[in-house]
């Protein structure tokens, strides 16, 4: 049976990338290698819509999550984040971890947080020194409308506007530069099509500054010199060399297409799959569903482990189960990455399938039909 991934990272890789990761190697500190990287950072930038350097970590997401703490702040520094996730979430707790004073924004899971909750935070807490969001809370679906939350961050206090992007970027709009955004960060297996294993930090000038004055302790994830190596096209420890051979190829497909393409298809495949999955009478978990992964309620009468072994076993189709307080009780659906119209059929078959394996009523090819509808 074929397999199908609709998980959240990791995503389905394209097959001529799946084929760079099986050529030989070449090594990180020969000119073949400097090419590669140069290419590829540039690249990053169109990707990131920035000018600003893209430096390339070998880690999961988390530990670009983890840099952009340590080479922000010091201890004893306020920050802001905005638990509506366990992604948000982990801001706070990678900060707290080293020494950083939390001020959490909390909102119930699946919303976002509002621009007038935001400004009343800062209000109280004027000296706080960076605010963490999320843009695709990847555990319930929602998106943060970035661009309005950035200006509202620069008009009232001088904190710095930090997004994790990992589920976002290269599925949402995302303007570094014009939106005002002085740190962001995705990770590999996500929005950029290939396996897990490398994290990118985007930086602005203020918040390269802000480095300077940052004294948190770092070693691996030191980011100034990451960007000195960056210049030369270089990096400071041996790099994941399989994966960003792998990333060139897959950057050049996001080139291809182009940004904009990329968020309209994102949108559309989304609309479509809610468009079915309504269809069929289910609902959406979140309120602000994003355009990467769309959440839904399991119906009362069917249990999330038979929901899950009807998708596979019959249909080979892999879904997210619900994270935190919302496991068992919802699934996550991800069309981030590789994904055309039809994978998006193909998901609302197997979900049609999988539901009327599971005994609830559902009359085949509704779902289907609506999500064509909205597709075409
Ligand atoms: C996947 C994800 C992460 C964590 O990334 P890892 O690669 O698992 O470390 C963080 N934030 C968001 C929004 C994610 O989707």
């Amino acid at each position: 049976m074929k397999s199908r991934l609709f998980t959240p990272g990791p995503t389905p890789v394209p097959e001529d990338v799946l084929l760079r990761l099986a050529a030989p190697l070449i090594h990180h500190r020969h000119p073949e290698f400097r090419a590669l990287l140069e290419r590829v950072q540039m690249n990053l930038r169109t990707v990131f819509q920035t000018r600003e350097p893209v430096l390339t970590l070998t880690a999961s997401g988390t530990g670009a999550m983890e840099a952009c703490v340590v080479n922000l702040l010091s201890a004893g520094d306020t920050v802001i984040t905005v638990n509506g996730g366990k992604f948000g979430k982990r801001w706070g707790e990678i900060a707290s971890r080293y020494g950083v004073r939390v001020v959490e924004c909390t909102i119930p899971w699946g919303d976002v947080v509002q621009p007038s909750q935001m400004e009343e935070v800062l209000r109280l807490h004027p000296g706080a020194k960076a605010v963490y969001l999320t843009q695709s809370e990847t555990s319930t679906g929602a998106a943060t409308d970035i661009r309005i939350m950035s200006e509202v961050i620069h008009t009232h206090s001088d904190a710095l506007v930090c997004v994790d992007g990992i589920s976002s970027i290269g599925a949402h709009e995302l303007r570094f530069d014009a939106w005002g955004i002085d740190a962001c960060i995705t990770g590999s297996q996500k929005g950029l099509m290939i396996p897990p294993g490398l994290a990118f930090v985007a930086l602005s000038a203020k918040a390269r500054k802000a480095m300077e004055q940052a004294s948190l302790p770092r070693f691996y994830f030191d980011l100034g010199v990451a960007l000195a190596a960056a210049k030369k096209n270089d990096t400071p420890w041996t790099p994941a060399i399989s994966l960003v051979a792998a990333l060139d190829a897959a950057l050049l497909h996001m080139i291809e297409e182009g940004m904009e393409e990329i968020w309209k298809r994102h949108r559309r495949l989304a609309l479509g799959l809610r468009a079915g999955i309504e269809a069929m009478g289910l609902r959406l978990f979140s309120q602000k569903p994003s355009f990467s992964v769309t959440p839904v309620w399991i119906p009362e009468s069917v249990s999330w482990q038979t929901l899950q072994s009807a998708f596979r076993s019959e249909n080979g189709i892999t879904v997210a189960g619900g994270q935190g307080e919302f496991a068992g009780r919802i699934f996550r659906i991800a069309h981030l990455g590789y994904y055309d119209d039809l994978d998006i059929i193909a998901v609302v078959a197997g979900l049609e399938r999988a539901l009327a394996r599971c005994g609830f009523s559902v009359e085949l090819g509704r779902g289907v039909s609506a999500a064509q509808r909205v597709l075409a």
